[in-house]
């Protein structure tokens, strides 16, 4: 089933250019996404050794994900130690009915969530309001846009896309006051409408940032210490974690620690860091009385066999959106699945279909500063090529490619008539030039000069200038 893609056949092109047309969005991205980088270099900067550092922590990925099955395992024994439960979900669907099934043993009626892209993978929310729970995002970012009926534009920052305006608007409508549009009076409504909602939930539901398989605790992170009244105030706890963010030992958690924050936003740490090492133990006044961690499948072991493995080793940390050229310019949306930016155009086809998602490995232009932000230096070009290069495997050519592929090659085998072709561009292109450009090209090449200016041939081509300098 379909899990990643919200919109089957999202019209990539269609809404990169409604977000391209947007002027306000395209200053909150502006705003955002160079906020969030300058944070990245300056955080990587303050470290000893930050190329070091991102290449341990790649090894320590590389070495989970090679032996997944055995932390996994451990982790599942260390948490039932604990006193918590464990279920394994193949699929989103699995993972929606465990969830629904723990909410009715447990007589479950309202649910807080902090924010999780693993229960938007599985589309969680629509699943219990369907089953008659109120469920509320208590991050305050996802707080807005659930009230707002949308889904999160960025990893970190899931209502980039809206003003202090809009924000004031939709807070307003829902309390029935009137708000102004000041951050300190938005947070201070947010704060007073989400205590009532912790003090009144049954269950309170989070992700996962990493799991150590050796202790069996989970590690959460925030900063507005949302995740801790989630996962502490109501009776049940459930955890939803995607079976790629376990690692094996303790003294691996630092490494992922120091890096995380500063790649997400330059801070040193985050503000709250969560571990949690089980349910509430007897003697003790905070805490759930029952723990349950969800341990997610959903397409995750199938990649681990593919040359697409390296994409399991994302931390969500959101750098490489804030790196992109395409991401800075259409925002998360236009991505049209669960995780957008550079790691999106890898993980939507991956996990959906290559098919359905044509544009996606081409939303980049392979310039490499995703690569240079990622905390785990993923190699996110690479596989963007990778998944180029399946779809020309997989996709049956119209008769016009057809025909363009074999006069390209025709011409490519033969010096002479590549030089031909050559000469007779120029001698059709560079009278329409105008100071070395061509604003519109016909035909097909129409779609480039619609955003930006052909360079027309040179007088010269570079082997007669390099003929006459020998
Ligand atoms: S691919 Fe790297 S930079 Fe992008 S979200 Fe994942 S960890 Fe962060």
């Amino acid at each position: 089933m379909n899990t990643y893609a919200r919109h089957e056949h999202h019209d990539f092109l269609n809404a990169a250019q409604q977000a391209l047309a947007d002027p306000p969005l395209q200053e909150a991205l502006v705003r955002l996404t160079s906020t969030l980088m300058a944070g990245n270099r300056r955080g990587y900067a303050a470290l000893a050794d930050s190329d070091a550092l991102r290449s341990h922590a790649k090894r320590i990925k590389e070495h989970t994900l090679a032996h997944l099955d055995r932390y996994l395992e451990q982790l599942e024994a260390a948490v039932q130690k604990n006193g918590g439960h464990v279920h394994w979900a193949s699929n989103a669907e699995e993972a929606r009915q465990i969830v629904l099934d723990i909410a009715r043993k447990t007589n479950t009626r309202r649910i807080v969530k902090s924010k999780s892209m693993t229960s938007e993978e599985i589309h969680l929310n629509p699943a219990l309001e369907a089953a008659g729970i109120e469920v509320t995002e208590t991050d305050f970012g996802e707080f807005i846009i659930q009230l707002a009926g949308e889904r999160p534009s960025h990893l970190v920052a899931p209502a980039v896309h809206h003003t202090r305006e809009s924000i004031a608007r939709i807070l307003s409508k829902y309390s029935g006051e009137t708000l102004p549009d000041e951050a300190p009076a938005l947070a201070k409504a947010g704060r007073r409408l989400l205590r009532e909602k912790f003090r009144q939930a049954d269950m309170g539901i989070s992700g996962v940032n990493f799991a150590v398989a050796e202790t069996g605790t989970i590690v959460l992170i925030s900063n507005e210490g949302n995740i801790r009244m989630t996962t502490t105030c109501p009776r049940i706890h459930v955890a939803l974690m995607g079976i790629e963010k376990v690692l094996p030992r303790w003294i691996d958690l630092p490494v992922f620690l120091k890096l995380l924050a500063r790649a997400a936003t330059g801070q040193a740490l985050s503000v709250y860091t969560t571990l949690l090492t089980g349910p509430r133990r007897p003697g003790e006044t905070d805490g759930p009385e029952e723990f349950h961690l969800v341990l997610l499948d959903n397409g995750r072991s199938r990649v681990l066999a593919t040359p697409f493995r390296e994409s399991l080793q994302c931390i969500r940390c959101g750098a490489c959106l804030n790196a992109c050229p395409v991401y800075r310019r259409i925002g998360g949306h236009a991505y049209g699945g669960v995780y957008s930016g550079p790691i999106g155009s890898i993980l939507t086809p991956l996990y959906d279909s290559v098919a359905d998602h044509p544009h996606l490995p081409h939303a980049s232009s392979l310039c490499g500063a995703c690569q240079a932000a990622c905390p785990v230096k993923i190699n996110i070009p690479h596989m963007l090529i990778g998944l180029r290069e399946l779809q020309t495997h997989e996709k049956s050519k119209g008769r016009w490619e057809k025909w363009a592929y074999h006069l390209s090659a025709a011409v490519l085998r033969r010096p002479w008539l590549y030089r031909l072709a050559l000469r007779c561009a120029r001698l059709v292109l560079r009278p329409l030039a105008h100071e070395g450009w061509l604003r519109r090209l016909p035909g097909p090449g129409a779609a480039w000069t619609t955003v930006r200016d052909f360079p027309a041939p040179a007088s010269r081509a570079f082997r007669e200038q390099w003929r006459q300098l020998r």
